[in-house]
């Protein structure tokens, strides 16, 4: 997420987290995580589930206490990965830990929150089936020119795995351009975000060279 998407975030969640009932949007957001298992295909969600059930448990990022496997987190403030950036969600403990961003967790459209959680569980995935049994990654299905995301940030290999998580997530039934219209729609409309983010996936989808 950029500076702008995240001030945009920040600015959000400062409105709407009185209204915020915990319990109801924790109990959301398992909802959320479950329907996101629900929609991996079944041999690829057992390939992940017995993955998780062979390694027990997982460590947590920060304080290292260690919890049954898999762990979902939802925290706020965290930083990811080489760059230290704040991040969304993240992949921790070897695919059997996820930590996801409680400010768009908890206010995000179901949906987006989902697309998130899919893309963390698709890393998951990458790093049971090659990275765990020290097999190479496979080859992309789009050439890397024909990529949509541009990663120029990233190095070769963490592009060539992003672009591996996106052909996944779309496998699996996903769009991983939903959190940027939800980050358009509260940075422009920050009245009224849930209506301008339906607006603004309407008019992608109309779009013939964007449109999936
Ligand atoms: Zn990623």
């Amino acid at each position: 997420m950029d500076q702008a998407a995240w001030s945009a975030l920040l600015n959000y969640y400062n409105r709407v987290s009185g209204k915020i009932d915990h319990q109801k949007t924790e109990r959301k957001f398992r909802g959320n995580v479950e329907a996101v298992l629900n929609a991996i295909p079944a041999n690829e969600r057992e390939e992940l589930q017995s993955y998780w059930q062979a390694a027990k448990e997982a460590t947590h990022p920060f304080d290292g206490t260690r919890h049954p496997a898999p762990m979902f987190l939802v925290l706020s403030n965290f930083t990811s990965g080489d760059m230290q950036e704040r991040a969304t969600g993240m992949m921790c403990s070897n695919g059997c830990g996820y930590v996801f961003e409680g400010k768009l967790v908890f206010t995000a459209p179901g949906e987006v929150v989902q697309s998130v959680v899919a893309h963390e569980l698709a890393h998951g995935w990458l790093y049971a089936k090659y990275h765990s049994q020290k097999l190479p990654l496979p080859e992309l299905t789009v050439p890397k020119e024909k990529q949509l995301r541009s990663l120029e940030a990233y190095s070769q290999d963490n592009q060539h795995e992003e672009w591996l998580v996106d052909e996944t997530l779309v496998r699996w039934g996903f769009d991983s351009h939903l959190l940027e219209f939800w980050e358009v729609a509260m940075e422009d409309a920050p009245n009224d975000p849930s209506g301008h983010y339906e607006l603004i996936k309407r008019r992608f989808r109309n779009n013939p060279v964007l449109g999936s």
